[in-house]
Parts: structure tokens; C-alpha cells; sequence
């Protein structure tokens, strides 16, 4: 039986809110209905989208988990909340490519769709002001986030993670193109796997037609039919 009193607003971010619970452990966290891309310069409420990005990042993470990944992932416990284990989260935002897209085609100019035999593993300092930079595993440790010996295992855990979700989105007719993770540390200083992996922070595509089935047509102009897009990977995860 599930006895989890949600207490009080810990913190709120752009398209998720933290509570406290009655253990000190866990948290509750509540997927609103806000979408925003381009480090939140495009914003927008999108009816219901926070129920459907739940029950996806729910089953990803119950996947996960199943696969020995250590994850912040306890239970779903209602279509907008998840208890979660109680992290402090690392300002890094580790984004992984198999395809190129997005910034790094822009960056490097390299078309888009060029595939990565090698995964490419990026990251960004979460800092608003700084607008998220790229930076290396050297200034990560100067900046004092992690110690490389941390690094190390969230490469480890990144690629396992990679190698996983990829399958298991290819066996639904997905292509992982890139996505963002994000880690946090427990109250025993161990390194979970935290926040979210949805339609919001990964690229799919589809495998047949290649259409995107993400939040690149919101980027582009549109949110008529993300919640469509979201929809449809929603159908598919729940397909076994
Ligand atoms: N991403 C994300 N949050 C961010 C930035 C990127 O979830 O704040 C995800 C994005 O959805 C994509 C991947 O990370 O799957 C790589 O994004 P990219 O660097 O290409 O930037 P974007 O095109 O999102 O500006």
C-alpha cells in the first residue's frame, strides 16, 4: 500500500514541481503542463502534456531500473505524479548523440542526420545567466561539480544507458537520434540517474518515415501537434 502525504513545495522548474513528503528520502514530483525549448526562450502550456510526459518517463525509467540502472525512480503514484528518491542534482546536463541534430549540427556544421558510429557524449553547466554552456570534464572539475573519478562513472552509466534505451526504442519503431540526462547524488552520496527522459528531452524519429516525433516541431513553430507526436510514443512504449 502506497501511504506517500505530499507536504510542501521544495522547488520548481520549467516543466516540473518538487514536494516533500513525509519521508525525508523521497520526494513527489509533478509534471506540469508547460513546454518550453531554446533554454525556455519559447514557452507554452500545452493541455495535458505533463500526464502523458509522466506515464512515459515512468515506463523508461521502470525499464531502466529493470536493466540494474541505479535511477531516483521509485513508483508512479497518480497521471501526474512520481515518487522519487530524494536527490541533490549535479548542474550538468549530459546530452548524448547517435545521430547529428540540433546544436552540434549547427555548431560544427555537419548536416543533419549524419549518423555517429561513436556516441558522442556532451556537456552543459546548467546556468541560466550563462545560458547552459558546452564545456569538458576539465572545467566540470575545476568548477568543482564532480571529481573525475565521478566522471567516470557517469560515462559508464551514460553509455549503459544509451545502449539500452536505444534498443528498447528501436523495438518500437524509434530511432534515438540524441537526448539530455541529468544525475543527482542520494543522501549516501551515490549517483542516480534523476529527472526525466521524455518526447521533451529526447530526438526520435521515426524508423520508416524518419518523421520527427518529438519537440522539434514546437522549436520550429508549432504545438498543434506535439501533443499528437507525444501521444503516439506513448502508444508505442505501452506496445510490448
Ligand atoms: N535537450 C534538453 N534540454 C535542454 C537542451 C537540450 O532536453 O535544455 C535535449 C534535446 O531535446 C535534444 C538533445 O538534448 O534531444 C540535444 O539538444 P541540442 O544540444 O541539439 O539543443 P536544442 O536543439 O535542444 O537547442
Amino acid at each position: 500500500m502506497n501511504c506517500t502525504i505530499k507536504k510542501n513545495l521544495l522547488s520548481e522548474g520549467k516543466t516540473k514541481k518538487i514536494y516533500t513528503t513525509n519521508n525525508p528520502f523521497e520526494v513527489l514530483i509533478h509534471h506540469t503542463d508547460n513546454i518550453t525549448a531554446l533554454n525556455g526562450l519559447k514557452k507554452n502550456i500545452l493541455q495535458n502534456k505533463g500526464v502523458l510526459n509522466n506515464e512515459i518517463t515512468a515506463l523508461i525509467f521502470q525499464f531502466l531500473n529493470s536493466c540494474g540502472i541505479k535511477t531516483h525512480f521509485i513508483q508512479k503514484i497518480n497521471n501526474r505524479e512520481q515518487l522519487c528518491h530524494k536527490v541533490d542534482m549535479i548542474a550538468l546536463e549530459f546530452v548524448v548523440r547517435n545521430i547529428v541534430a540540433g546544436s552540434m549540427s549547427k555548431r560544427l556544421g555537419v548536416k543533419e542526420g549524419v549518423h555517429l558510429y561513436n556516441p558522442i557524449f556532451e556537456i552543459f553547466y546548467k546556468n541560466d545567466k550563462l545560458k547552459d554552456p558546452l564545456i569538458n570534464d576539465h572545467h566540470a572539475v575545476f568548477l568543482e561539480i564532480l571529481s573525475y573519478e565521478e566522471l567516470r562513472i557517469i560515462y559508464s552509466m551514460t553509455s549503459k544507458i544509451n545502449h539500452f534505451i536505444k534498443k528498447y526504442f528501436l523495438d518500437k519503431n524509434i530511432i534515438l537520434v540524441d537526448f539530455k540526462i541529468e544525475f543527482g547524488k542520494n543522501y549516501k552520496n551515490e549517483i542516480l540517474l534523476s529527472d526525466e527522459i521524455s518526447p521533451d528531452t529526447c530526438r526520435f524519429w521515426d524508423k520508416e518515415t524518419m518523421k520527427k516525433l518529438d519537440k522539434d516541431s514546437f522549436r520550429m513553430g508549432s504545438k498543434e501537434k506535439v501533443f499528437d507526436i507525444y501521444m503516439d510514443i506513448l502508444k508505442r512504449l505501452n506496445v510490448s
